[in-house]
């Protein structure tokens, strides 16, 4: 699959992309956005877009979302369409898609991210441009508020502000709004503060990844807090958050990585993707409350605690002399991806707390005084609660950085992400090993959901 998808042209691609920029022209296909916009361009100053019938993968209401029609709405503001190429189905919204009874608020697309070919662009589009290759991120980037300035543009405060105007029309005439990211669809329609132009060869497919669980893994190791070379990690998760990483933690020069995950192929697979040694939590159960509490590390933890203890043993520095540079008592970084499981796996082992809460827990407990704990998992019980001891949290040292995007800042990162898979350095196409097309989005997700693979890939125009 991945071959079909990089087997397309960029030429048929903008071929394509000409053929429904209705009366754009030349001058839509070559001046981009804004320039076009000046110079009149029919498809985009009369929104030709709007009319255009399409399929989606929707959710209505309570009922399982399916593959219906919409007509697309005209182009406003910066409002771009994109061709879908692929798109990730993430974990996150198997609920949503295989469990009846989680509301929307109104008819609404599925997913989160994706890969595709820019056709249109609204009157102040300025950054893409028809022709090109983009991502459609989970996280807006808007560049210009309070959080997108401080590098955190994965809490991008733009989206907020965006109109929440409907982009289509369902057959009975319901509006269709609020998808920003909503890539289970022939074509996407979204703000431009969603999409990246990507200038590289690598296929849709292995991109795809990227959006939410790869770059979230990438960015755990080597953002915010990068991993430093030579040292020692603990990946909490197997599946593509954890195994993307495992990658990013290779790839920063770690000599120790440990990839903790209950399910063997997925051990199996951290192995060959850079993991030095793994663990399966379910080797490790026991675990009980004691009542000391005081600065972390032995003696003074919450918990007694079997797999902190053997991951501690495992990331033992070579001396404990603390006059000769040791004294160090856990990993140098732990990167978490785990989160509460929506649906029980049905031929692969479960983690030993499917709440996703307790890996939280040993991740505190398992930093060493002054290492550096990165977490973005989700899922976990809305009243679920971590303990820290009051005097860790107020003058001890180890650091936490949380966060669903992981540090990795679309814009910023994506291009050097795909350049990383140009040389080799990263294997994206490990983990997009399944690719489903779009009627077959459902099933998709259910094999996402039983784990049989670590990610399945949709690929709504094949
Ligand atoms: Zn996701
Ligand atoms: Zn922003």
């Amino acid at each position: 699959m991945a071959s079909k998808l990089s087997s397309l042209s960029r030429r048929r691609v903008i071929k394509t992309a000409g053929a429904v920029a209705v009366g754009g022209g030349a001058a839509a296909l070559l001046g981009g956005g804004r320039l076009a916009a000046q110079g009149g361009a029919p498809a985009i100053a009369t929104n030709a877009q709007g009319g255009r019938k399409y399929k989606a993968f929707v959710k209505s209401g309570p009922l399982l979302p399916e593959v219906v029609e919409l007509t697309a709405r005209p182009l406003t503001g910066n409002k771009c369409v994109v061709r879908m190429e692929a798109a990730q189905t993430c974990y996150t919204s198997v609920d949503q898609v295989l469990i009846n009874g989680t509301p929307t608020n109104g008819p609404s697309l599925v997913g989160h991210g994706g890969v595709g070919i820019v056709e249109a662009v609204g009157p102040q589009a300025m950054s893409v441009r028809v022709g090109d290759r983009v991502i459609l991120n989970l996280h807006a980037a808007c560049g210009k508020c309070h959080n997108c300035l401080r590098m955190r543009s994965d809490k991008c405060n733009g989206p907020t502000d965006f109109p929440n105007e409907p982009f289509a029309t369902m057959s009975d005439g319901r509006p269709v709004a609020g998808s920003r990211t909503g890539a289970m669809a022939e074509i996407a329609i979204t703000y431009e503060d969603y999409l990246t132009p990507l200038f590289t060869d690598v296929s849709s497919a292995e991109i795809s990844m990227l959006t939410c669980v790869g770059g979230a893994g990438l960015g755990m190791a080597m953002t915010n807090i990068p991993v430093e070379a030579g040292s020692d990690v603990v990946v909490f998760g197997g599946g593509p958050v954890g195994l993307s990483a495992v990658m990013g933690a290779k790839v920063k020069g770690a000599s120790r990585i440990i990839c903790v995950e209950p399910i063997q192929y997925r051990r199996d697979l951290a192995l060959k993707l850079g993991a030095t040694d793994v663990v399966d939590p379910n080797q490790y159960k026991e675990r009980t409350a004691v009542a000391q509490a005081g600065f972390g590390g032995p003696g003074t933890d919450l918990f007694r605690d079997a797999l902190v203890e053997r991951l501690r043993e495992m990331t033992k520095p070579r001396t404990d002399r603390r006059y000769a540079g040791g004294g160090r008592i856990g990993p140098d970084h732990i990167l978490e991806a785990v989160g509460g499981d929506r649906i029980k796996p049905k031929s692969h082992p479960q983690g030993p707390d499917p709440t996703g809460v307790t890996v939280l827990q040993q991740c505190w407990e398992l930093g060493s005084a002054i290492g550096s704990i990165v977490t973005c998992s989700v899922g976990q019980p809305a009243d679920a609660v971590v303990r820290i001891p009051a005097a860790q949290w107020a003058d001890g040292a180890k650091h936490h950085w949380p966060g669903t995007g992981g540090g990795t800042n679309d814009r910023r990162d994506s291009n050097r992400y795909c350049r990383m898979m140009e040389t080799g350095q990263i294997n994206m196409k490990a983990l997009a090993t399944r690719t489903f097309p779009l009627n077959r989005t459902r099933e998709a997700y259910q094999v996402c959901a039983d784990r049989e693979v670590p990610a399945t890939i949709v690929a709504p125009n094949t």
